[in-house]
Parts: C-alpha cells; sequence; structure tokens
C-alpha cells in the first residue's frame, strides 16, 4: 500500500465543544508559538509531496476558525504533486467561506454532523448551530466542493435514535453519510460504554429502509465501506475503527497541529518535523527524514501500539 494521503491538523482550537472530542472547550491549548506556520505547513506539505504524497486534508481542531485559512488553502492547492486538497469540518462556518474556499483551490469537505435534531445536537456540541451547518452542506453542494461527505459519531442513548433522519439525508441528497465508530481517547470524553458498533448501525438502517447494496464511492481514500439504500441519490458509509482492523491497508500519515508526524491515529509513536525546521534544517535533512517515516510507516498498527490518552483536535480525526 503507498504512502499517499497526508492529514495536516492546522489548529487545536475549535469553536464546538463536542462531548465525545473537546469537552472541556476552551482550555488545554497548545502554545500559539508551538502551532505550525502557514510557511512550515507549506514546506512540509511540499517535501511530503517529495515523497509520493499527492492528497492533503485540513483538519483539526476546526481548520475553519484557524485565522486567513483560505490563504493556506492557496499555497496548497498550487504546491506541485498535490492533485486532491480536502477538508474536514464541522460545517458551523462553510457557508460563509465555501465560495471562497472553492476558488482558492479547495476540492471537496467532510462535515461532521451527529444530529439533525436542534436540541440534539445541542447536546452533543454545545452550541444551537445546526441550522449554520446545514447551510454549509447546503452551499457545499452548490459551489462544488463536492463529492460532500457527511461524519457522523454514533454514541449510545446520545444519537442511536437519530440514526436513520441521517441516513435519510444519503436518500435525499448526493452525499455520503459516514458512520464512524466512537474511539475513546481521554479521560474528559464520554466512555467507552457509549460505543455503538457500526454492525448495530447498520441494523438500524436496513430495519428502517430494507437491505443496503454494496456501492462504490468515488475519491473513496480511506476505510470506509459504502453502501446505497434503495432509490437514493447519495450513499452511507461505515468507518469500524474499533471493531474491524484495516491498519494493512491504510495510507495515510497525520501532521499534528504542532509539527510531529504520526504514522499512525492509535500509537503515541512521532517524530518531531517542527523541531528540525526551526533548527534551520536544510531540505535534504527533512526529506531523509520523511522518507524513513514512510518506510516505517507499516510498523506502527492498532495491535502493536499502547494505549495512551491524545487529544483528537490536536492530532486531527
Ligand atoms: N472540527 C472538524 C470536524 O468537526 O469535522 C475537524 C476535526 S474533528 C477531530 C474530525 C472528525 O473526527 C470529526 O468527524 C469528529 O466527529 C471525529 N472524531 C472526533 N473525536 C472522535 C473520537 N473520539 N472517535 C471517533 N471520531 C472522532
Amino acid at each position: 500500500m503507498s504512502i499517499d494521503y497526508l492529514r495536516v491538523s492546522v489548529t487545536d482550537r475549535c469553536n464546538l465543544r463536542c462531548i465525545y472530542c473537546n469537552p472541556l472547550g476552551d482550555c488545554g491549548f497548545i502554545d500559539r508559538r508551538e502551532i505550525l506556520r502557514f510557511e512550515e505547513i507549506h514546506r512540509i506539505v511540499g517535501l511530503f509531496a517529495e515523497c509520493g504524497i499527492s492528497k492533503v486534508r485540513l483538519t483539526g481542531g476546526e481548520p475553519l476558525v484557524r485565522k486567513n485559512i483560505v490563504v493556506l488553502v492557496e499555497k496548497l492547492a498550487a504546491t506541485d504533486g498535490i492533485k486532491e486538497l480536502s477538508m474536514t469540518t464541522n460545517g458551523v462556518l462553510l457557508a460563509q467561506m465555501a465560495d471562497e474556499l472553492k476558488a482558492a483551490g479547495l476540492n471537496r469537505v467532510n462535515i461532521s454532523i451527529d444530529s439533525v435534531e436542534r436540541e440534539n445536537y445541542k447536546r452533543i456540541t454545545g452550541f444551537e448551530l445546526l441550522e449554520k451547518v446545514t447551510k454549509g452542506i447546503y452551499k457545499a453542494i452548490e459551489v462544488g466542493l463536492t463529492p460532500v461527505k457527511i461524519n457522523t459519531v454514533v454514541l449510545r442513548q446520545i444519537n442511536e435514535q437519530d440514526i436513520p433522519a441521517l441516513a435519510k439525508l444519503s436518500i435525499d441528497m448526493p452525499i455520503a453519510v459516514r458512520f464512524i465508530e466512537y474511539c475513546p481517547t481521554d479521560k474528559n470524553a464520554v466512555p467507552n460504554k457509549f460505543f455503538v458498533p457500526n454492525s448495530r448501525v447498520r441494523r438500524i438502517i436496513e430495519n428502517r429502509f430494507g437491505s443496503l447494496a454494496a456501492a462504490m464511492m468515488v475519491k473513496a481514500n480511506g476505510p470506509a465501506v459504502y453502501f446505497k439504500i434503495k432509490d437514493s441519490s447519495g450513499c452511507v458509509g461505515f468507518i469500524s475503527g474499533k471493531s474491524t482492523f484495516f491498519c494493512q491497508s491504510c495510507n495515510r500519515l497525520r501532521l499534528t497541529s504542532d509539527g510531529k508526524v504520526r504514522p499512525c491515529l492509535y500509537s503515541a509513536h512521532h517524530y518531531d518535523v517542527k523541531e528540525l525546521i526551526r533548527g534551520g534544517a536544510g531540505d535534504e535533512r527533512i526529506l531523509t527524514l520523511l522518507k524513513k517515516i514512510i518506510i516505517e510507516k507499516h510498523t506502527y498498527t492498532k495491535l502493536n501500539s499502547f494505549k495512551e490518552e491524545f487529544s483528537m483536535r490536536n492530532v486531527g480525526g
């Protein structure tokens, strides 16, 4: 499996307080001086492109709260070797920024939404912003940040009842609604007992809409497995990171907001690229490290990683 995909967390800040990701809100942030500057991200991405990375996804934290993010999008989209630039966003600021993101060269977006019911959305995220996110989804389709994918983390007794309404979005709109298994990351987030296996999510969808048919998804870069509800415009997907094992086909690396490359989401192992850059290293030296990371990538897997707390908003979900 060639390593061609890099996720870049551009900030650990977020404008939502999801109970499973950022429950404490505005605290415990990384010192701003430690966060990678745009020119540093651009340099790292450019060097990674020389090593075969051709797809980049911006994430966070919430990438749209990073000041002047459009400038970074423009730089990365114009980088030699980068063929696909996408973003994972909570969608709150998307309706107002979609036009300029598209014009700057962003290809598409994944939008996270865990409930389409106003009160429940607020309960999960801490804010009454469902309407803004919904507008963001429509706007993303309108300006062509497509195919739009929706990310939903399902939590027991929190949003299981929302599964049919979320799946129905894929009937009405040409989007992929992906159900992501919860991965407990730190002691402040909701505990493991809220975990719902995707086998159960699928059963709920099939009970409501009938059997799912296997589907292909264009621009499918990851571990999601796709299906279609009969007569739907879009599709549903399942990302079962907890109940299945797909490390052997993992093609991604992660660049944290403070400049560390992590070969595996489940492993605490990392390589400090920022240290090299700020220490004045030349391109050749950095390239040597990036090539080593790519060669060693598959030695780090879910199975051989020791458990350690980590922050999804820093590593980049
Ligand atoms: N703020 C952006 C957003 O909301 O999409 C990007 C960052 S967020 C960390 C990226 C994705 O990770 C979201 O779809 C979120 O639902 C998912 N996520 C966060 N914490 C998670 C966890 N503990 N288990 C599974 N998925 C998680």
